[in-house]
């Protein structure tokens, strides 16, 4: 969605530029992004504490005005690619950053064909240039193959050579950056009510929903009523980057924002409404949609799960462990997807239906109840209702704030659903001592040696190192009675409905089978 529409033209003012870092591994973009903050913002402020919110903004002098550009610093790129799947678009330039010594890599490339795809421009930054077998020419050089041409060879493209360890020419790449966006003429209304992008976004377990609201446009207010993803909220406090309480957050700066009912996901859409009946419309319209299209995804998932179980119902059967999971950290899921990974899945698939920060929702429960799935909360709560959802649609949600405890019940969920495996378990030895024809038939006279001999169990006639007949116990008397069992040192009768030729000295063994629980095969 575009941020800025007809309606703000005439209020239109400029906005500092908004940057992500891109590159290889190892070329140096977290380094790149901590000097950055660390020569421009920790010397200004006192103590020089910063806050990592996803975001920070740096103060540059530049045509003899301050002029300030905000920097994305998502930890790793998860969420920045949360973004991009999500179409949001939050980037007006991409730093390219090019290690010297090791020119254009695959991950270069990507980053290229991906800024051009959004039509961010690019600034390169060709890193290590300190380092002794730097080549920077080289990049340029490597660069051109991708239609980004040095201005020096009569490209368009900035070209600025840094040591992102030494802090060497960062001056440099940031007034470049402004120059481009001066270029660019990024501009925003910051009279009208805010609307912007999450990035980044956790559950603290004193603060509750903790979201950083990058805004686009206008200007958002202590005390604003917002919908950010499908959450509701009222702002009740705001800090910005730099670890300070502020009552306004203008176009392209970012803040951490407490009072959200939800944890969104980074790269939702958050907008102001002035009136809360309207954004409570708006909000569960948007949790309809979110409930529809997760169902939508659990049926799907179960139809492909459906096919690759009938695939693989010759090689033996493959069963399924669904489980919805929420924690409350995007952390602490990839800690536990990482660990359920682990786990021994020949017999016993796991299914992780839907997985997101947040505290266990009544549609996480609903999605549960529709696929059959448990739900696995990870250091968070129930919201208000969800229990009663659970308890309703009979649905196991269980709580953990240990991971290992965690991964041992689910390793015993699916060890539950394995077949139990049959065991024998013996009971006595059993002699027979005297046979008494009855009818057509002979009971057997017997004398316990061992154990005990109980109705109804199996049995094994053994004759020397003859089998002569297994079956079941079918009549056990003791005195004439009915006898529920006879134990060693006592004697019995015995009679079987399909055997009767019974010879003194054979020898019963009595025995039953038990199932045993089985454990995962590896
Ligand atoms: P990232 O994977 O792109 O975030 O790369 P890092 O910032 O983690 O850097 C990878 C390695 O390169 C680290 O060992 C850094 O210390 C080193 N490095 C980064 N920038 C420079 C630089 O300007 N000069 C030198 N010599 N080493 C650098």
């Amino acid at each position: 969605t575009e941020m800025v529409g007809a309606e703000d033209l005439e209020y239109l003012i400029r906005r500092p530029p908004v940057v992500t870092i891109m590159g290889h591994v190892d070329h140096g973009k977290t380094t790149l992004l901590d000097s950055i903050r660390k020569t421009k913002v920790a010397q200004g402020e006192a103590g020089g504490i910063t806050q990592h919110i996803g975001a920070y903004h740096v103060d540059v002098e530049h045509n003899g005005q301050e002029q300030q550009v905000v920097f994305l610093d998502t930890p790793g790129h998860e969420a920045f690619t949360a973004m991009r799947a999500r179409g949001a678009r939050v980037t007006d330039i991409a730093i390219l950053v090019v290690a010297a010594d090791d020119g254009v890599q695959p991950q270069t490339i990507e980053a290229i064909s991906h800024a051009k795809a959004a039509g961010v421009p690019i600034v390169v930054a060709i890193n290590k240039v300190d380092k002794e077998g730097a080549q920077p020419d080289r990049v340029k050089q490597e660069l051109t193959e991708y239609a980004l041409v040095p201005e020096e060879w009569g490209g368009d493209t900035i070209m600025v050579p840094v040591s992102a360890i030494n802090g060497d020419n960062l001056d440099t790449l940031l007034e470049m950056i402004l120059l481009v966006a001066e270029v660019e003429d990024l501009s925003a209304n910051p009279d009208r009510s805010a609307r912007g992008t999450v990035i980044e976004a956790h559950l603290d377990k004193a603060k509750g929903p903790v979201a950083t609201l990058l805004i686009q446009n206008g200007t958002l207010h202590v005390g604003d009523i917002l919908v950010a993803g499908s959450s509701l909220g009222k702002v009740r406090a705001m800090v910005d980057d730099r670890g300070k309480r502020v009552q306004v957050a203008s176009p392209s700066f970012a803040v951490e924002v407490l009072g959200l009912s939800d944890v969104p996901s980074a790269g939702d859409e958050f907008e102001v409404f002035q009136d809360e009946r309207e954004a409570r419309a708006v909000s569960d319209a948007r949790a309809d949609d979110q409930r529809q299209s997760r169902l939508l995804a659990a049926v799907s998932s179960r139809r492909v799960s459906l096919n690759t179980l009938s695939a693989k119902a010759q090689e033996g059967d493959l069963k399924e462990l669904n489980l919805v999971l929420k924690a409350d950290v995007q952390g602490s899921l990839e800690a536990i997807l990482g660990s359920l990974r682990q786990l021994p899945q020949k017999e016993v698939q796991v299914r992780v239906l839907f997985a997101a920060p947040g505290e266990i929702s009544e549609t996480d429960v609903d999605l549960a109840a529709a696929s059959d799935a448990v739900v696995i909360g990870f250091n968070t709560t129930l919201a208000p209702g969800a229990r009663q959802a659970a308890d309703r649609a009979g649905v196991d949600v269980r709580d953990y704030n240990i991971i290992y405890k965690l991964l041992d019940d689910v390793q015993g969920a699916m060890e539950g659903l394995l077949d139990p495996e049959m065991i024998e378990e013996p009971l006595g030895q059993v002699e027979v001592r005297a046979v008494f024809p009855v009818g057509r038939g002979a009971v057997a006279g017997c004398y316990v040696l061992s154990g005990k001999i109980v109705r109804n169990c199996k049995i094994r006639i053994r004759r020397g190192n003859n089998l002569v007949h297994e079956g079941n116990l079918d009549s056990l008397k003791r005195m004439k009675e009915d006898a529920r069992e006879v134990n060693a040192g006592y004697e019995c009768g015995i009679g079987l409905d399909n055997f009767s030729a019974w010879q003194i000295g054979d020898i019963i063994e009595a025995y039953r089978m038990i199932s045993k629980r089985r454990t995962l095969a590896k």
